[in-house]
């Protein structure tokens, strides 16, 4: 039930780190992928390793103007949209009252109206086909509060509420949404981070690989019947 058989699946932040992951499955698994990010040196290279059933498009997810042409490259690439992954994301920190404007409206920017122009811009698309499988990348931090991250978890929290919205209205045209939550995960974001000291039941960090099983379970016709679900992907962290 996990072939996606052609499926056209759309990553944005798609270049490096967990988004790479949820390329790399997707494209395992049968989809014809495009990778979305402003990374285009690493975004071309792995769409040109990936071959044929790959494309890479330079997307700016803050920028309303490159939505549509992302939208439109895919269309003309492979003449569909069938699964948007909303994974592009950047994370800051700072006790509240050092939170700078700047740094709220640079996080909510890319993580919170980021994924609303996303399903914006291709819910014309999965309208016109009758189907589609949103998946928006949350966090644990979607989850719960953590100090420092006012503007991240803000913006994960609102990620969440936005796919509740979609998975009601979106339902009778036969699309689903629904929100991803990983734990810790290795990758750029969280070089930063010592996981010595977090309690993840499992025994270790998440790799970017972890969570790609879940958005290729969202992004098939196993999921057929799930919309409005979360799934938190943290090896049993905030149990
Ligand atoms: P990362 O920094 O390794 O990768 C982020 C990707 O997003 C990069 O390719 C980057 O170029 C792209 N990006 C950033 N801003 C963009 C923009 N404006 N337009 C298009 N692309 C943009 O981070 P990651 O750890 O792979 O995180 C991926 C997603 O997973 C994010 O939404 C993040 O919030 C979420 N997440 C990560 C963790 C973790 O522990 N790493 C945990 C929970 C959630």
């Amino acid at each position: 039930m996990s072939d996606l058989g052609g499926r056209v699946c759309l990553v944005t932040g798609g270049a490096r780190g967990i988004g790479e992951a949820y390329v790399r499955a997707l494209h395992e698994a049968g989809a014809r992928v495009v990778v979305a990010d402003l990374l285009d040196e690493e975004g071309s290279a792995l769409a040109a390793e990936l071959g044929e059933r790959a494309t890479f498009v330079h997307l700016d997810v803050t920028d309303e103007g490159q939505w549509e042409a992302a939208v439109a490259a895919s269309l003309r690439a492979f003449g569909a949209i069938d699964v948007l992954v909303n994974n592009a994301g950047i994370a800051n920190a700072a006790p509240i009252e050092h939170f700078t404007t700047a740094k709220w409206d640079a996080v909510i920017a890319v993580n919170l109206t980021g994924t609303f122009f996303g399903c914006r811009a291709v819910v014309p698309a999965m309208k016109a086909q009758g189907h589609g499988s949103i998946i928006n990348i949350s966090s644990v931090e979607g989850m719960r509060g953590s100090p420092g991250l006012h503007g991240y978890t803000a913006a994960k929290f609102g990620v969440r509420g936005l796919t509740q919205s979609l998975a009601v209205e979106l339902g009778p045209f036969g699309i689903r949404a629904n929100s991803v939550h990983p734990g810790f995960i290795r990758t750029q974001m969280t070089t930063r981070i010592d996981p010595a000291h977090l309690e993840i039941p499992l025994g270790r960090p998440g790799e970017p690989a972890d969570v790609a099983g879940t958005v290729v379970f969202l992004a098939s016709d196993a999921s057929a019947f799930t919309s409005g679900a979360e799934f938190v992907v943290d090896g049993g962290m905030i149990s």
